[in-house]
């Protein structure tokens, strides 16, 4: 009988501001052969598997050798081959040791939170963050977990970050750039803050991607990745990781996910992994159609403002040209009238499509405050700069001036 504790038995992490954490897997490679080979190449992998393409297990159980044997794969819900080749390609793409995936970007961010925290402990965010983390924010852990979130005052300033981290602060989490209003968050301005404090830092790197933006060669020591976004690219897959420490995503793993939530499942890490080959390819076409799509509408009479980063008169322009190999594919922009205002746009768009999703190969457009945003007070939502009148826009990879003309024809209805 084996007397060892199990793999799948793991301590909790401790973030050891002392520690350096290793390099992602094939740190030595670039980006681009990173997003083809890492996790899976048929040459160096043909023991496991003679295959040019990754393979897909479509298993849920694994049968173990012997009684006191465990095999390398269990059960779904924790690690599966497929699933591993994934995260293994996440972590290399991040600069990171590890990655768990998760069934959604938002069950990644609980996972994370719920691995992390204890009654009485606190996280320090602002208001620039998706809907759905927001809400798990402002009631769903403080409510049921006693886990309180604090919202920066000034998100543009160290200090406000600063003046929020108490002896009870277990993260500090970061949206850059933001969902819906392309707020840039200085990376390594707020690592060092909170490192200063023994605190690791999240990074919400959905919006940018690894392909534009590498927060942990900036100081972040975990990222937050929902990959229905561009990291699929086309809206055919929900899921999420988090990239960090071996040890960190181990706890995930074995200490919450295998309980009370799921990994990616085979076939939609399976589908992942083929999207990820032309990630930086369409970011960079995301990017250069985005840019024309914001300098149309900045110029456009009927558009009082429009949220890019790529765009000269944006708060943190600089920084983000700093932080950011291109400026990425979600913009947002404010046309007057409120609510009436964003509807009689939105219900004349004839290419463009209203869903609520971004990041795909189809440009989308969606109304924040009343679709993802709506669990804010009105007076959060000011202070974020969620306009009723703002609309998101996700710019796809059509043609650009077909976007155009159908963004012209629909703005000429108001
Ligand atoms: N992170 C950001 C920045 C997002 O915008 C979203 C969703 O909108 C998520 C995470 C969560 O992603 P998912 O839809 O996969 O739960």
């Amino acid at each position: 009988m084996h007397d060892e504790k199990p793999f799948f038995m793991r301590d909790h992490w401790e973030y050891d501001p002392a520690a350096k954490p290793g390099p992602g897997p094939d740190a030595g490679l670039g980006f681009d052969t990173r997003a083809l080979h890492s996790g899976f190449h048929p040459l160096r992998d043909v023991e496991k598997f003679r295959s040019f393409v990754p393979p897909i297990v479509q298993s849920m159980t694994y049968p173990y050798e012997q009684f006191d044997r465990f095999p390398d794969y269990i059960y779904g819900r924790s690690k599966t081959p497929t699933t591993s080749v994934l995260e293994e390609r996440l972590a290399a793409l991040e600069g990171g040791e590890g990655a768990v995936t998760g069934s959604s970007g938002s069950q990644s961010l609980f996972s994370l939170i719920f691995t992390l925290c204890r009654p009485g402990d606190n996280v320090v965010t602002s208001l620039n963050i998706f809907g759905e983390g927001y809400k798990q924010a402002a009631s769903i852990f403080p409510d049921r977990t006693n886990v309180a979130f604090r919202f920066v005052p000034d998100p543009a300033s160290p200090e406000s970050w600063d003046g929020q981290i108490d002896e009870r602060t277990r993260l500090v989490w970061v949206e850059t750039p933001s969902n819906p209003t392309l707020f840039v968050t200085d990376i390594p301005a707020v690592a060092d803050v909170a490192h200063a404090h023994g605190i690791p830092l999240l990074v919400d790197n959905t919006i940018a991607t690894a392909a534009l933006q590498q927060p942990m060669a900036m100081g972040a020591d975990i990222v937050l990745l929902s990959l229905t976004k561009f990291l699929v690219g086309n809206a055919t897959v929900l899921g999420g990781a988090i990239v960090g420490p071996e040890a960190l995503v181990e706890d995930i793993r074995w200490n919450t996910q295998e309980f009370v939530g799921a990994i990616m499942q085979p076939l939609e890490s399976w589908l992942t992994l083929q999207f990820l080959e032309t990630l930086s390819l369409r970011m960079d076409r995301h990017s250069s159609n985005a840019q024309k799509v914001a300098e149309f509408l900045a110029d456009h009479p009927k558009v009082a403002r429009v949220n890019y980063p790529g765009l000269p008169d944006h708060p943190q322009h600089d920084l983000a040209q700093r932080q950011m190999k291109a400026n990425g594919g979600l913009l947002s922009f404010v046309v007057p009238g409120g609510f009436a205002g964003a509807a009689a746009v939105m219900d004349n768009v004839g290419l463009v499509v209203h869903a609520v999703t971004f990041g795909t190969s189809r440009t989308i457009c969606m109304h924040p405050p009343t679709i993802t945003h709506e669990h804010m007070t009105p007076e959060e939502r000011a202070a974020a700069g969620i306009d009723d009148g703002l609309i998101r826009l996700s710019v796809g990879l059509e043609d650009p001036d077909d976007i155009i003309a159908d963004l012209g024809q629909a703005l000429a209805k108001l």
